[in-house]
């Protein structure tokens, strides 16, 4: 199963789901190849790119590293069908994050993966209902 998460979820994640980091600044080798370019991500960052800018050109790297590394695709989306994985970033869930596009993508190359969403689901819901015991009297 195919999920997206926040990096900051990470201590929530049960163990049966690997949690896969595609950020610039800490994915690890081999997965480094999802990562969006510094150059990228300072360009959105400074509002040099636009949502749709941001998703042409981080598409395009996409293809051109499915050109040279299309085993490492094809590894992640077995993963994917096998088992659980999670496409994490920085970026809370509900925000534009280039985690949205690259599941996209995997899904255009694969039409068997199903997404399950954000991990954990309705977090927004479930912080609304989290009070803090010792202040609540
Ligand atoms: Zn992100």
């Amino acid at each position: 199963m195919l999920y997206t998460t926040q990096l900051a979820q990470v201590k929530r994640m049960p163990k049966g789901i690997e949690m896969i980091n595609i950020t610039a600044q800490s994915a690890i080798y081999p997965w480094t190849i999802f990562a969006p370019s510094w150059n990228l991500v300072n360009s959105y960052k400074q509002k040099a790119v636009t949502e749709k800018e941001y998703t042409d050109i981080y598409t395009e790297q996409l293809r051109k590293e499915y050109r040279k590394n299309r085993i490492l695709f094809e590894q992640i989306i077995s993963k994917a069908l096998t088992g659980n994985i999670a496409l994490a970033c920085y970026c809370p869930a509900g925000e534009f994050c280039h985690r949205l596009i690259l599941k996209n993508v995997l899904q255009i190359l694969e039409p068997r993966l199903i997404y399950y969403g954000e991990y954990p689901a309705n977090q927004s819901l479930a912080r609304l209902h989290c009070f803090d015991r010792r202040t609540w009297r």
